[in-house]
């Protein structure tokens, strides 16, 4: 091959929230390495292992390229138009019999790394009107949706530490080392924590395991699973015994201080101490320092939202960050700008509720327009009017990812049809009537509608397709358009352009409303070759640092992100209270009647006692949930996927490394092998999340190879947060004896 058949190409990774830049080598259209971007304006060359296997993702051998139908047992190629005609006379007569309820949909959380997801989801869940919306928010992070739904009037306004000008982090639940952080996009996480220590500040971890977080961390603090709420609590009366309550320059911004103070009077230090077993002291002592530091931030994820007071927890987060004067400011926790959006013109809005409607089976409310995917299983099960008979699933593994996922499995096999939006037969997709493959990532164009919305450090980048597409697939926003248009009855054979010009008429429409112009005159000033890159021009030109279709030269557009493949860095970020609050007062409403309700729980469950054995997760660095472990290279070397068991609790239960230990929760039971380890504290033990590739009638190879065990087959659909819905996936009460023993 010629050498100038070589080429780089600049791509923002798709594969984690971190948004870091790559840089690709492309030789004879195949994506030959991928290295770090160093001219990227957000993650200068910083790359982890799984952006490193970007090309081998595309091209895994395993990968659906034809869409698939279900004939008996097995899944047989189709042509696309075939695998659509199979939908319309699978998915109408269901919405036109049962109506639209009977249809329900499970968004996996792939879904916010694609411009087809963050654009075309909504107008197919429109099309269909059913209520029955479950998602993997209700997996992972809806407490904190919830909460900041409460607080700020907007389940969207999620503050993110100011990482690269704290002085103090304290992080709770997170393993930003591996992960590379969640609700908070940070390119190069640990070197950002690394940088806090350079300019002489330190971050703080609580966690029930040393991850490595932890061990890089200036301290670390075991505490007991699902225990934040109290820690976080303590902190708080502290705050206010000590006279340690300074809101700065919040102060005329915020309401409710006085009942959060007569909410915190139960949790002092040492009536928390022994739930959550951290030293009163030391909760005493991180209360006094996060109220001296001259800037602090609060950061809490995964074991602080999948428990069962998470919505008190992540609250509580941004309460400590209010009242120690850090919110909105420099330093603390802050709201980025991204350029797809807009600053609003003045605070003030509806405020935020819960339950407009409620699950059939169990009364679960609704929450940002989503029921609990725990309760998916019994409302395919259960029989009546508005049961779930449909079920389309797009970029998700609920089989893998969701509580009991024994009996959501077995509950997919009653289904009357399913149709699944994923490039992999996996354990959910082989039930699936209809699987429809999206194109490879390299063969799409990339803009992060929900991830920009979370960086720590203001920045836009536009990636366009790396690889030519193939003329015979149909783009992702064409598949999901054609999905919308067979639920709206419009027919399998319509054209998606349809619909892409609907939206993007509907686009311009708010736009030309806003800026005084007509439609027709900013239509022809749209770039874009792509329906969804044409959506993203408008979305940029009247964004926050748009050229407002000519109206700023130095403005944003597609063509301004075409020319910057390294991205435009927009700076810090800066305070955005009170213009983003939408609570009915315009204010920061730490006080809502739902939460205080709930911290009367709280404090009852005090008097509980803890002699239970508690199962608890763990991220890897090489794993992101159940998505790429069929990448040989994300996989090789010993298996990870162990029972982690403190060795006194090994010694107590005659369980000795490499053994293979029987653990039985409410919901179910597996197997899996014991390694012994102080990194979990005595009481708890952890299993990776996102394995069990051993189910028949996939087609992933290299994960069946690797297929470790499923952790959901412990975790169990009848424990959530009562708030949020969230599913209880930390500090599951457990049983284990060795498996000889069973
Ligand atoms: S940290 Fe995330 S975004 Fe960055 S290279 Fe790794 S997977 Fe990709």
């Amino acid at each position: 091959m010629a050498a100038d058949a070589t080429r780089t190409a600049m791509r923002t990774c798709p594969l984690c929230e971190a948004a870091c830049g790559l840089e690709l080598t492309v030789r004879d259209e195949q994506i030959v390495a991928a290295r770090g971007d160093r001219e990227h304006v957000f993650s200068h060359g910083f790359i982890c292992p799984k952006g490193a296997t970007f090309g081998q993702l595309a091209a895994d051998p395993d990968r659906l390229r034809r869409p698939l139908v279900r004939r008996g047992d097995r899944h047989e190629e189709v042509e696309w138009d075939e695998a659509f005609r199979v939908i319309e006379a699978g998915l109408r007569p269901i919405i036109e019999r049962h109506g639209p309820h009977a249809v329900a949909f499970y968004l996996g959380n792939p879904n916010v790394h694609t411009m087809a997801g963050g654009l075309y989801l909504a107008p197919l869940l429109r099309a269909v009107g059913s209520r029955n919306i479950f998602s993997a928010s209700t997996v992972d992070q809806m407490p904190k949706h919830v909460s900041c739904g409460y607080l700020y009037g907007n389940p969207l306004a999620i503050p993110v530490p100011d990482l690269d000008r704290t002085d103090l982090l304290l992080v709770l639940g997170a393993n930003p080392w591996e992960s590379n952080g969640s609700l908070a996009t940070a390119a190069d996480f640990p070197g950002r924590l690394k940088a806090i220590q350079a300019r002489g500040g330190k971050f703080v971890v609580v966690d029930p395991r040393r991850t490595r977080t932890a061990e890089h961390a200036d301290e670390h603090l075991f505490i007991r699973p699902g225990t934040d709420a109290y820690l976080l609590f303590g902190i708080v009366h502290t705050l206010f015994a000590e006279n340690l309550v300074d809101l700065g320059g919040l102060a005329e911004h915020v309401t409710g201080v006085a009942e959060v103070r007569e909410l915190a009077q139960p949790f002092a230090p040492e009536q928390v101490s022994t739930a959550c077993a951290v030293p009163a002291e030391r909760i005493r002592g991180l209360a006094r320092e996060l109220a001296a530091a001259p800037t602090a931030a609060v950061y809490g994820r995964i074991g602080t939202c999948t428990v069962e007071f998470g919505t008190l927890a992540s609250w509580l987060v941004d309460v400590v960050n209010v009242l120690t004067g850090n919110l909105d400011r420099p330093g603390g926790v802050m709201f980025p700008l991204a350029a797809h959006l807009r600053p609003r013109s003045r605070p003030g809005g509806k405020g935020f509720r819960v339950g407009r409607w409620h699950s059939r089976v169990r009364g679960l409310p609704v929450v940002k327009g989503e029921l609990p995917v725990a309760t998916l299983a019994e409302e395919i099960e259960t029989t009546g009017d508005e049961q779930v008979r449909a079920f389309v699933t797009v970029a998700g593994n609920p089989v893998l990812s969701t509580p009991n996922s024994e009996r959501l499995d077995r509950a997919l096999r009653g289904l009357d049809f399913m149709v699944s939006v994923d490039p992999y037969l996996n354990e959910t997709t082989r039930h699936a009537h209809v699987v429809l493959p999206p194109t490879d990532p390299a063969r799409k164009g990339h803009y992060d509608f929900s991830f920009l919305a979370l960086a720590v450090r203001n920045f836009a980048a536009y990636s366009p397709p790396v690889l030519p597409a193939d003329p015979t697939d149909p783009d992702e926003c064409d598949i999901l358009a054609r999905l919308t248009l067979i639920a709206s009855g419009q027919g399998a054979a319509t054209d998606p352009a349809v619909l892409h010009e609907g939206l993007l008429d509907l686009a311009l429409q708010r736009v030309a409303t806003a800026s005084g112009r007509t439609a027709a005159e900013l239509r022809a000033m749209v770039s874009g070759s792509q329906p969804a890159e044409r959506l993203l021009d408008v979305a940029l030109r009247a964004g926050a640092y748009g050229d407002g279709f000519g109206a700023r030269p130095d403005g944003l557009s597609l063509d301004r992100l075409l020319a910057n493949p390294h991205g435009i860095d927009l700076g810090p970020l800066q305070p955005r209270i009170p213009e983003l609050l939408q609570t009915p007062s315009g204010k920061v409403e730490l006080h809502a009647a739902p939460i205080a309700a709930d911290v009367e729980r709280l404090r009852a469950a005090l008097d509980r006692r803890h002699d239970d054995l508690v199962l608890i997760g763990r991220r890897h660095l090489r794993s992101n949930n159940s998505w790429m472990h069929n990448v040989p290279a994300l996989v090789k070397g010993r298996d990870r996927c162990t029972l982690q068991v403190h060795p006194a609790d090994a010694t107590r239960l005659a369980l000795a490394e490499g053994d293979d230990a029987q653990i039985t929760s409410r919901a179910g039971t597996l197997s899996a092998r014991v390694e012994v380890t102080d990194r979990v504290m005595p009481g708890v033990v952890s299993l990776p999340h996102g394995w069990g590739h051993d189910l028949p009638g996939t087609r992933m190879s290299v994960a069946a190879a690797h297929p470790g065990v499923n952790s959901n087959v412990l975790t169990d659909e009848f424990a959530i947060d009562r708030l949020s819905g969230n599913s209880v996936l930390n500090g599951i009460p457990v049983e284990i004896k060795a498996a000889g023993n069973a």
